[in-house]
């Protein structure tokens, strides 16, 4: 299938915000091999929360274009008990980042939203439209609602002001340069964290939290950011666009999958103390398959790559 090309990136400045991050690391990491500059603001240079910082920064290094992966992020604990941070910083960064793109004349931004924007009880798979048609799954409501005002703003930059802005909603993440502390880890990174910890100690079995019933669908971050560059080329709209793999396992099927992965035999424990959340959050990705772009890691394989750099990377709790 041919795309339109709608926008090159060749030969521009691009300033991924958040790059630090397992979402911003993997699309700097695939920016490589465009012929762009790729801009970067490290935290102790640039407080995205603070507006003055975000538009002095800016206006000095003038990007052509903007990825916004920055965000407070945080799995179903951090998010039920931190809600002030998740709703607040959210806000703060995506407003900053937005009105000083308009001022400094950005060609072009692609901002990131997530699938907890649906509705909790959201008819499966999630098309785009079900936004704001039903209630929030109240554990990640806040950091949802930063994100929808997100989507919002960056429609209203556009309508009011041309900006070509645009809006992908990936599903849930995983990958290289993942968040492994299990306070604020979301599953899959928490899962490997803790198989490979029950493998090492011999446990006989390992914890996870809620029923293992929930059903949720994940995407290898590397490819997620290789559908991110996709939309910043060949996509210029209003509507936002699902990012996903439009596949789901339950939570049971992931830590069976991570005990596959990591050789570990013991028994999974199911903690009922601990919530579940929404039910299901499969993405319709079918959007984004018409104009030409699906994920390519499996489960199994990208969970293979994740552990491996975990192995690599981080000292196991
Ligand atoms: P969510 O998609 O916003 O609910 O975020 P999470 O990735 O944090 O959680 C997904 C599901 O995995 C929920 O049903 C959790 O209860 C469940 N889960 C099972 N074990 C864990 C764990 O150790 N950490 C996290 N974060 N979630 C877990």
């Amino acid at each position: 299938m041919t795309v339109p090309h709608v926008y090159s990136l060749s030969g521009k400045r691009v300033w991924v915000a958040g790059h630090r991050g397992m979402v911003g690391s993997a699309i700097v990491d695939r920016l490589r091999s465009e012929d762009c500059e790729i801009l970067t603001a490290g935290r102790d240079e640039v407080d995205l929360r603070r507006q003055a910082e975000v538009e002095a920064w800016m206006a000095k290094t003038r990007p052509h274009a903007v990825f916004v992966a920055a965000a407070r992020v945080g799995g179903i604990m951090a998010n039920n008990t931190r809600p002030a941070e998740f709703i607040y910083d959210n806000l703060a960064i995506e407003a900053n980042i937005v009105d000083a793109s308009w001022r400094n004349g950005v060609e072009k931004l692609l901002f990131l939203g997530s699938s907890c924007i649906y509705p909790r009880l959201a008819p499966q798979p999630m098309t785009e439209d079900v936004l704001l048609t039903g209630p929030l799954e109240p554990t990640n409501q806040w950091y949802a609602v930063a994100k929808i005002a997100g989507i919002k703003l960056c429609q209203a930059y556009r309508r009011q002001y041309g900006c070509d802005f645009i809006l992908a909603m990936p599903t849930n993440l995983y990958g290289y340069r993942d968040n492994y502390d299990l306070t604020s880890s979301h599953v899959a990174p928490a899962m490997i964290a803790k198989v490979h910890a029950a493998k090492l100690a011999g446990a006989p079995s390992v914890e996870v939290w809620g029923s293992g019933a929930p059903k949720r669908e994940f995407l290898f971050a590397a490819d997620a950011a290789d559908a991110m560059v996709f939309l910043m080329r060949h996509y210029s709209g209003e509507e936002h666009v699902n990012v996903g793999t439009g596949t789901e396992v339950t939570i049971r099927e992931l830590a069976e999958t991570v005990c596959r992965v990591i050789g570990y035999q013991g028994r999974l424990a199911f903690d009922s103390s601990k919530p579940d959340g929404a039910p299901r959050k499969l993405l319709d990705v079918g959007r984004l398959a018409d104009m030409g772009w699906v994920a390519q890691t499996g489960l199994e394989e990208g969970l293979r790559l994740a552990y491996d750099w975990y192995l690599a990377h981080e000292t196991p709790r």
